[in-house]
């Protein structure tokens, strides 16, 4: 099996599908920086960066972001990966414009997206996934559904007088709903851009964390084969 290092793609998934977890899988594995837009933003506003102060200003007229800002970022974290070790992008793009200015800013530096990595899992699944977190109040114990009963526990085992267990307002299922339509909202004409060239692979997400791992890297092994054979 050739291993795919220097591969750049970029991954998605829906909150709940295990893209965290696969994202550091493959970092161990393939040793590709892992370029979360998340963690940019927070280098950038924490250091006071020419981009962090820009993008602190539209923060705090409370609009957002332009396009132009994020992708600055990204485009100069992508400036010091090099060619060889390859990367891959995580919550960017996240429109069909910032998609387009990454393809252009790459194509600039003789590089492209190699693959676009899609995991899958059903909205019903998920929601099952996300709103299955209970917490005790008074000791903030994490606590599941009981598998028979389908309730969580009314007490906290660990407190001594039984702490009240509670879910969170954004874990309730029609919270978890509503950021699952916002998510598909805003990455189905991401995908569909990259549907078009021909670069996405839909992976189904409803397995174990490994099946879902090697079926990634067999994704990226073909991109990677098909790549060294077209140079
Ligand atoms: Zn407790």
């Amino acid at each position: 099996m050739t291993e795919a290092r220097g591969i750049k793609l970029v991954l998605f998934g829906p909150p709940g599908a295990g893209k965290g977890t696969q994202a550091q899988l493959l970092k161990e594995r393939l040793g590709i920086e892992h370029v979360s837009s998340g963690d940019l933003f927070r280098h950038h506003l924490s250091n006071g960066t020419e981009l962090g102060e820009l993008a602190r200003g539209y923060m705090n007229r409370g609009e957002l972001v332009p396009d132009q800002v994020t992708i600055g970022m990204v485009i100069d974290r992508i400036g010091q990966i090099s060619d060889a070790q390859g990367f891959m992008l995580d919550g960017f793009p996240r429109n069909a414009a910032q998609a387009e200015a990454l393809e252009t800013a790459l194509r600039e530096r003789g590089q492209a997206i190699d693959k676009v990595v899609h995991i899958q899992v059903d909205d019903g699944e998920l929601i099952r996934r996300l709103s299955n977190r209970y917490i005790c109040r008074a000791c903030q114990r994490p606590y599941a559904r009981d598998a028979e009963t389908g309730v969580p526990p009314a007490k906290c085992a660990d407190c001594p007088d039984g702490g009240d267990i509670y879910q969170r307002d954004d874990d309730t299922e029609e919270a978890v709903a509503n950021r699952l339509s916002i998510y598909h909202q805003e990455t189905a004409p991401v995908l569909e851009f990259y549907r078009q060239r021909g670069l996405l692979a839909d992976i189904p997400g409803e397995q174990t964390i490994d099946a879902v791992h090697h079926a990634v890297l067999r994704i990226l092994d073909a991109a990677h084969a098909a790549t060294v054979s077209k140079s």
